[in-house]
């Protein structure tokens, strides 16, 4: 449908027609050769206008036009033409332009650089340790400079370290935002690939259970099978920085940058507790468990399990997004540092002793699950951790795995 008129409505009826294209090209072939080619550079030039306008890139729409013009018959270029009623292009400059635009480069050591100095012409970014500072070549003989500090040389030191003998492959991924162009974004990207791990054996393994749960974060349990019977390490707990207490700590900081204490540091710090980073959270909290999973792991294999709900189960959780983006950066981390990791879902209403059904007790503290048929009860986070070991063919540990305070007596007679 062509350019809108003010005013005016459209209505169409559409008649469709279907050929037999083997049937045209032993009758007419030439000509269908001749479509398929037309076809060929319409849609390259079409594609470069479509997203010249949807970048607002006029260069890109002067040079497509251009070479509108010299590959395709003119009565195929009125689509280019906002003016025609075949205009194909009407809703794109109103469509949400993508938000940044990134450059890569390979990025290589200044030390590797010295081995083989005839690849210095075709290196996009050379990274300098000893002078800390990122290199980017820009053609014409031009070169930006960016010094990086020392945290961040420590940090990729201890990343390469992560990962040897492998050697991670480096990339400086550059972000152009248009709307922000005061800032220039450059990050380095550290990429290693590794044969996936085969899955270890969970008697000489060390178990990793990670529970998220919709209503308060993530809970890890680290164990191992001694021969005879499953020891728990820890159980961790993590859960999202309060959101009352970041704000009043952002307000206390707002305060303190308008009585002219430190403003430019507390205006900032009061930016940064508002606007709470999630996606970061679960980073760390998934780089702790992994981190704490090595230490009890002591040199054995690693096999962990992240039970994450569904979307479904957590859709009105304020939480929702943080929580699903959980497996990414689980997966991630375990091809990072080769770790066998599965994403299976276990009960926590179903008693991992008899099967009977669970059912929640009040404490003051802690979410109870009992059994309305046996004995067992514990913190209803763990609940599936029990079911896991079952399904590892594991023997399950003592319960509670954790003292359990304020919990109403449970002994008969009481
Ligand atoms: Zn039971």
């Amino acid at each position: 449908m062509g350019r809108k008129k003010e005013g005016v409505v459209e209505g169409f009826r559409v008649l469709t027609l279907t050929y037999r294209l083997s049937e045209l090209q032993r009758e007419q072939p030439e000509a269908v050769e001749q479509l398929v080619e037309l076809f060929r550079r319409y849609r390259a030039v079409a594609a470069m206008h479509y997203w010249s306008l949807r970048l607002g890139l006029q260069e890109g729409v002067e040079q497509s036009l251009e070479r509108a013009r010299e590959e395709l018959p003119s009565y195929w270029r009125k689509v280019f033409d906002s003016k025609s009623p075949l205009y194909a292009f009407n809703e794109i400059e109103k469509m949400k332009r993508p938000r940044k635009h990134v450059l890569k480069l390979p990025l290589i050591e200044a030390l590797q650089l010295k081995r083989s100095p005839n690849e210095k012409q075709k290196l996009g970014a050379v990274l300098d340790v000893e002078t800390s500072t990122i290199m980017i070549y820009l053609g014409n003989r031009q070169r930006l400079d960016l010094s990086i500090p020392e945290r961040a040389l420590r940090w990729l030191r201890e990343k390469e370290l992560e990962v040897a003998p492998l050697k991670p492959s480096k990339t400086v991924r550059i972000q152009w935002r248009p709307e922000k162009a005061q800032a220039l974004k450059v990050q380095i990207v550290l990429r290693v690939e590794r044969p996936q791990p085969p899955r270890p054996d969970p008697r000489e393994a060390l178990p990793c259970f990670v529970d998220i749960n919709s209503s308060y974060g993530i809970a890890a349990i680290f164990a191992s099978f001694d021969g005879q019977r499953v020891k728990v390490y820890e159980t961790l707990k993590l859960r999202p920085p309060n959101r009352g207490r970041r704000l009043r700590e952002a307000a206390r900081r707002q305060r303190a940058a308008a009585h002219g204490s430190k403003p430019n540091v507390n205006y900032a710090l009061a930016r940064l507790s508002m606007r709470f980073d999630a996606k970061g959270w679960v980073k760390q909290a998934a780089a702790e468990i992994f981190r704490k999973a090595f230490a009890y792991a002591k040199g054995r294999s690693i096999l962990m399990n992240f039970d994450i709900p569904d979307s479904e189960a957590v859709k009105n959780s304020h939480l929702q997004r943080t929580l699903l983006s959980v497996r990414r950066v689980a997966e991630n981390l375990a091809n990072w540092y080769g770790v066998y990791v599965e994403f299976r879902c276990f009960p926590s209403r179903r008693c991992p002793l008899c099967g009977g059904e669970l059912k929640e007790l009040k404490t003051t503290r802690t979410r109870v699950e009992k059994c309305e048929k046996c004995e067992f009860y514990d913190d209803h986070d763990y609940v599936p951790f029990y079911h896991y070991l079952k399904a590892l063919g594991l023997p399950l540990p003592q319960w509670p795995l954790r003292g359990i305070r304020g919990l109403p007596d449970q002994s008969p007679g009481a």
